[in-house]
């Protein structure tokens, strides 16, 4: 077994070729100024392109690059997962691929947690390179999900982040399905704080999160931390119960009086047709959540690990489902055979 590192930096990857040779000199760069050991661990999402032979090269010319490869892409979220499941170091930082999120802001991490915080996120003051529209729709999803949860997520953070190795542990034991990361790490609570920088434009190739990517994201985000919009369908409902009543004294006033007010199909049309699209979207809204509680609980395993380079598997909490059939994790052939021989002959 290699030393432990003080520090592993996890990288998710997702069709990167572009960007890998740059991010590893710039992450060394900065990881070797730091003066301890560390590791860096690219958790390889699936990627369709050269990624994995390049990380792969990477690691034999240096060892303290690692690689986790899924069996196929399993998402942002879940390569982030599998980085902490297997990360060994003391603090962990999580760091895109993209160098939109600079390495050389680590340092500043690694001084604040130093200073005794377990958590140290990094918030972007600017944002270069983005279109207005993920700029806009961004801005108000932070505001919107601070608003209606009871879990303080800081403004305009991402997955860019040191976490301390209680708080690695304590996201492991955390095996939910849906994972808005960003979330869970401020659920966990311990002591947080924030650095500020400056978020880059992309260094190559385009975003991976096209917006129905986006979109899914945010409604994990929703569900996984609030049941307000469960709660929307009682309030429309008690909220039409109450208009139809006064309604109903209105009208029958207005019949009495002789008023030939709301006769007519379309007034009922109208009044149909509304309550059903409200039904139907309460009806969906239900079903995000039920969907949810069905994925829960067929309690497959988060991410298959198929191949992987320098590790040396997770410590897994025996509910943890994780799957990692790569050769590393195979059983040498001389073990597999005595194990058939001890194995208990059938009466
Ligand atoms: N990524 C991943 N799996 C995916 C999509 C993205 O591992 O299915 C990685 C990607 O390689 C990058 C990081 O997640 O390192 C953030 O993705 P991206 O930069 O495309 O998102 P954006 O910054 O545009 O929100
Ligand atoms: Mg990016």
């Amino acid at each position: 077994m290699s030393p432990k590192p003080a520090y592993s930096v996890v990288v998710p990857v997702y069709n990167e070729e572009a960007i890998l040779p740059e991010l590893y000199r710039r992450l060394t760069d900065v990881m070797e100024g730091l003066g301890e050991p560390y590791e860096i661990l690219f958790v390889n999402d699936g990627s369709r392109d050269h990624s994995l032979q390049i990380m792969h090269a990477l690691h034999r010319q240096d060892p303290r690059v690692k690689v986790i490869s899924f069996s196929r892409n399993f998402g942002h979220q879940m390569a982030i997962t599998a980085g902490l499941d297997y990360a060994r170091g003391d603090a962990v930082v999580i760091i895109d691929a993209d160098l939109q999120d600079p390495p050389e802001v680590i340092p500043d991490l690694v001084a604040k947690w130093k200073e005794g915080y377990e958590v140290v996120y990094a918030v972007r003051t600017e944002r270069e390179g983005e279109t207005w529209f993920k700029e806009l729709t961004a801005k108000l999803f932070y505001r919107l999900i601070r608003r209606i949860t009871n879990v303080d997520i800081p403004l305009d953070t991402g997955d860019f982040r040191l976490m301390d190795r209680q708080v690695v542990e304590t996201l492991r034991a955390m095996r939910e399905r849906h994972r808005f990361m960003r979330g869970m790490s401020s659920w966990v609570g311990f002591r947080q704080t924030g650095v500020p920088y400056r978020r880059q434009a992309r260094f190559a190739g385009e975003t991976k999160y096209p917006f129905n990517k986006m979109l899914k994201f945010a409604l994990d985000g929703i569900t996984s931390f609030s049941y307000m919009p469960l709660q929307i369908a009682t309030y429309l409902g008690f909220g039409i119960a109450a208009l139809s009543a006064l309604f109903i004294v209105f009208v029958v006033i207005a019949r009495l009086s002789g008023l030939q007010a709301f006769a007519g199909q379309a007034t009922t049309l109208v009044a149909v047709l509304f309550l059903g699209g409200i039904q139907l979207i309460s009806l969906g809204i239900l079903g995000e959540y039920v969907g949810r509680i069905y994925e829960e609980v067929k309690e497959r395993p988060l991410y298959i690990v198929s191949k992987t380079w320098g590790v040396e598997g997770p410590s897994v909490p025996p509910h943890a489902h994780v799957v990692d059939v790569s050769d590393s994790r195979r059983m040498p052939a001389t073990d597999r055979k005595e194990k058939q021989e001890n194995a208990p002959q059938p009466q």
